[in-house]
Parts: structure tokens; C-alpha cells; sequence
């Protein structure tokens, strides 16, 4: 089971490193239960030596990468640079796609990155007909409606989906779901059969709330 905090472009690297100083220490260490934080490019890094200074059960992850190679791309995030601090890349989040006009192809490039520099894709798809590209094995539903809005979307019909996506990509993909989770309806999300995690944008940055989510999970396990 995964559970995944976007901060989005949120938190300076202060805010950050108290997120996983008070954050870190309260994950179990179950196996099954994979917690992952994404914070901003800058305090990548920073997160990174905290999380192994403290030994905490917090997988790095960034909330995009390059869909080039590492080159003359001024202001681009290559795979190859990230890799050696995330092992997970969010690629193709709706607010990616609509602020930034990324495109099904620029995602299918940046999962060839991704995957050439062993960093685990997480692709976002905001409903089941957007593509999964090959080799991607974790897919996030996230409905626009849902995201950011406080209305989510709910847990039968994101369990259709799930099922949908993977009639369509393959019963070895897990799909999270994302949009609006908060510690008040993770449980009902995560108790459906096909959705094997969650997505978590604004509950992520407070600590309580997000540990709240997490213990949630490992109850579940
Ligand atoms: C997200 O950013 O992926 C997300 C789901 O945001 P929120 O939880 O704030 O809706």
C-alpha cells in the first residue's frame, strides 16, 4: 500500500525538513506500507539526508523530471541528476498538464527518463481514457473535479476506475487514487479492492493530519 505526499510548490527547505523531522519518526516500518514525500526540487536533497540521518521509512520523490536527457535544457530537472536522491517521479499531473501544456507525449518521454534511470514513474491519469505509457506499473486517478477542490470523488467510482485501468494495462499496476483525501475519508478509499494507495496534495503538509492518514493505512495491512 502506498501513501504519497505532494507538497506541490509548497514548503522552503526549513518547513520541509520540520515536516519530516516530526513526520519521520511516527511511520511503522511495515513492509507493506509505503510512505513517500515529494517536496519541491530545492529541498530534495536536504529531505533526502534527513530522512537517512533520522533512519525513517520515507521513500524521496520529486513531483516531475525532465523529458530530456541531461543536456542544454536550461532549467530542466534531469533523471539522471535526480536519481542519485528520488527514487519515485510524479509525471503528468493535471496540474502539470494545465499550467504547463504537458502533453501525453511529453509524459511518455519523461517515463522513458524515468525508467532509464531506475526511478520508479507514478503517472497520473484524470480519467481511465488518458494513456498509461509502456512499463509504467503505478498510475494515480486523480479527477480534476477532485483535486484541490475539497470534493472528491467517490470511493465506488474510483474503484471503477482502478478496475477499468487495469483491465486495460494490466493486473500487475496499482492504481492510487487522488483528489481531495483527507484523514476523514482515506479509510473508505483504501478499503476498496482496486486501489492500492493514496495521492495526497493539501492533507499532506499538515504533519498531523498526514500521520493520521498514514496510521489509517497501516491499519489496514
Ligand atoms: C494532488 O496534488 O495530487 C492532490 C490530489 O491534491 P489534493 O489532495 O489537494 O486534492
Amino acid at each position: 500500500m502506498w501513501i504519497i505526499a505532494n507538497f506541490k510548490s509548497n514548503k522552503n527547505i526549513a518547513e520541509a525538513l520540520a515536516w519530516v523531522d516530526e513526520v519521520g519518526p511516527q511511520i511503522p516500518g511495515t513492509t507493506s506500507l509505503k510512505v513517500v514525500v515529494c517536496p519541491t526540487v530545492i529541498c530534495i536533497e536536504d529531505v533526502k539526508k534527513e530522512v537517512l540521518v533520522g533512519g525513517y521509512h520515507l521513500i524521496v520523490g520529486s513531483q516531475d523530471l525532465s523529458s530530456f536527457d541531461e543536456g542544454a535544457y536550461t532549467g530542466e530537472e534531469a533523471a539522471r541528476i535526480l536519481k542519485d536522491v528520488v527514487d519515485l517521479s510524479i509525471l503528468g499531473h493535471s496540474e502539470r498538464r494545465q499550467h504547463f501544456n504537458e502533453t501525453d507525449e511529453m509524459v511518455a518521454a519523461k517515463v522513458i527518463q524515468a525508467r532509464q534511470y531506475n526511478i520508479g514513474p507514478l503517472v497520473c491519469v484524470q480519467d481511465e481514457n488518458i494513456p498509461v505509457p509502456d512499463g509504467v506499473k503505478l498510475v494515480a486517478y486523480e479527477p480534476i473535479f477532485a483535486i484541490g477542490t475539497g470534493t472528491p470523488d467517490t470511493p465506488q467510482n474510483a474503484n471503477e476506475v482502478a478496475k477499468l485501468l487495469k483491465q486495460k494495462y494490466g493486473d500487475d499496476i496499482e492504481v492510487l487514487y487522488g483528489g481531495s483525501v483527507t484523514s476523514e475519508n482515506a479509510k473508505a478509499f483504501l478499503q476498496q479492492e482496486n486501489i492500492a494507495g493514496l495521492l495526497i496534495g493539501r492533507a499532506s503538509l499538515e504533519p498531523a493530519e498526514f500521520i493520521k492518514i498514514v496510521e489509517i493505512a497501516d491499519s489496514l495491512l
